[in-house]
């Protein structure tokens, strides 16, 4: 993300907001900084690539983005006018698949953030070993501003503008920050009526009636849950009573907190764009999930029997397991030295900087880095897309299952380099997966 904001504003007007969004109650402070995501990828990729002993004339064929495409697109709103809306799609790797990733709607969503999360999805499906390249798209818009027809002429709009980009054996989009299995379906529905016939596989992550998969919604979250599980266990924690912290109460976000209480853990804090809550006692998991499901703007604010806490004051909290479950660059230089948390499980795709990873790994804190901890989306989007292109329909406990023991497999595979190498857990998942890309491309080929 390179964006220009004032701290505490809603960031720069970017075509698709006619005017600057209304101050919110919180605001990341890494808007600030100018902090580029793709050079943090980069950063991160070049620590891990240097421990393979990789000929570096050929490191950028598997490190830059492959394909880049940018969309205007006009949309017709509400009262009648039109308007035009920035889309990207970047597809950062085809080498072990189709590329896989993604499509977010937020109002800063740029190219250097689309590419730094396309190849994100790179390493992670590489790390946990799904046939699967690496994408991301997202459109500059602000969806609490859009009206439901609004939104879904946008995504109409965006899938035909896209047409030849994706497709089951090209590229296979999925949801992400403010786009939903809704989406999804609107995606599905304007591709197939193009290629005149029903194509369930161009996307992941639609909703069951449609050929979505059971168990994709809480997919991600409950990989979560296992690394964390995982972490503990090497970290000899116990989790039955431990503390829990959530910033970003969204998809993520809430199915982690919610599988970690029914494992014992306490919930002591969440926070969203709207607000946050804090309970040191732990809050009660069913009532508050309830409560932001009826609340209009779906968030945990003001929670009865809560104290009020901010984003920043979330990520300082003493507790056992933090999880940045929002968006990229919360945990900077800025703030790493005041992390107190033994165990930081990043939902979010690029929460923490190089920088700030640099400080915690001298501080002892244990980061389950997001190409391991978050990728249990994708892999139950890869059974989607299996279960799609069989016809076939699994039944929610062997979804559940086989994700189980990809994610405990995936852990153990990077600990275990982790503890040979004696590096982070980041740059093992790195070495493991630029290992596993490299070998495709190797094995193919360059065809120049
Ligand atoms: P979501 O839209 O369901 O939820 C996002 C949450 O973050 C919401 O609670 C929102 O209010 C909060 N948030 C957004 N902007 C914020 C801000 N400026 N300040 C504070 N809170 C803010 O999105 P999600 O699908 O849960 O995705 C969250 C993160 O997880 C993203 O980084 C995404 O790339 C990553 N991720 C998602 C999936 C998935 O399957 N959905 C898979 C892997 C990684």
């Amino acid at each position: 993300m390179n964006r220009k904001a004032v701290k505490g504003g809603r960031g720069t007007p970017v075509s698709g907001n006619d005017k600057p969004a209304s101050k919110p109650a919180h605001r990341f402070t890494s808007d600030d900084l100018q902090i580029s995501s793709f050079k943090n990828m980069m950063t991160q990729f070049d620590e891990a690539a240097r421990r393979l002993h990789i000929d570096p004339r050929f490191l950028d064929l598997i490190k830059l983005p492959r394909r880049s495409v940018i969309v205007q697109l006009p949309v017709q709103m509400d009262n009648g006018t039109f308007k035009m809306f920035t889309g990207y799609r970047v597809q950062h790797s085809i080498m072990r698949g189709p590329a896989k990733g993604g499509i977010r709607y937020h109002p800063d969503v740029s190219l250097d953030e689309v590419q730094a999360l396309a190849a994100w999805m790179t390493w992670k499906c590489a790390v946990v070993g799904i046939p699967f390249g690496g994408a991301k798209g997202g459109v500059a818009c602000d969806p609490e501003k859009m009206s439901r027809g609004e939104l879904e002429r946008l995504t109409r709009r965006y899938t035909a503008d896209l047409m030849d980009e994706i497709g089951p054996e090209k590229d296979v989009p999925a949801p992400d920050v403010n786009t939903n299995s809704q989406t999804m379906a609107w995606i599905m529905d304007t591709y197939s009526m193009h290629a005149r016939h029903t194509v369930t596989s161009v996307v992941t992550g639609k909703p069951i009636e449609l050929g979505g998969s059971r168990g994709r919604r809480e997919a991600t979250g409950r990989g979560v849950l296992f690394c964390v599980q995982e972490a503990a266990k090497h970290l000899k924690l116990n989790l039955r009573g431990a503390k829990i912290a959530v910033q970003g109460f969204g998809n993520v976000g809430s199915v982690a907190a919610d599988l970690l209480a029914k494992e014992g853990s306490k919930i002591i804090a969440a926070t969203d764009v709207h607000g946050g809550v804090y309970n040191p006692a732990g809050f009660d998991m069913p009532k508050l999930l309830d409560y932001v499901q009826k609340s209009p703007n779906k968030t945990v604010a003001r929670f009865p029997g809560s104290r009020p806490i901010t984003n920043e004051e979330l990520l300082k909290l003493e507790c056992d397991v933090l999880i940045p479950a929002a968006l990229e660059n919360q945990i900077t230089e800025e703030n790493a030295h005041e992390i107190r948390c033994k165990i930081l499980a990043e939902g979010a795709n690029g929460p923490t900087t190089p920088a700030a990873d640099a400080i915690l790994d001298k501080m002892g804190v244990f980061i389950i880095p997001d190409i391991l901890c978050n990728a249990g989306g994708v892999t139950v989007s890869y059974f989607e897309w299996v279960q799609d292109r069989m016809g076939f329909f699994w039944e929610e406990d062997e979804v559940n299952a086989r994700l189980d023991l990809i994610m405990r497999r995936s852990f153990a595979e990077v600990l275990k380099l982790s503890l040979e190498h004696k590096v982070n857990m980041r740059i093992a998942a790195f070495m493991l997966s630029i290992k596993r890309v490299w070998d495709a491309m190797v094995m193919r080929g360059i065809y120049a």
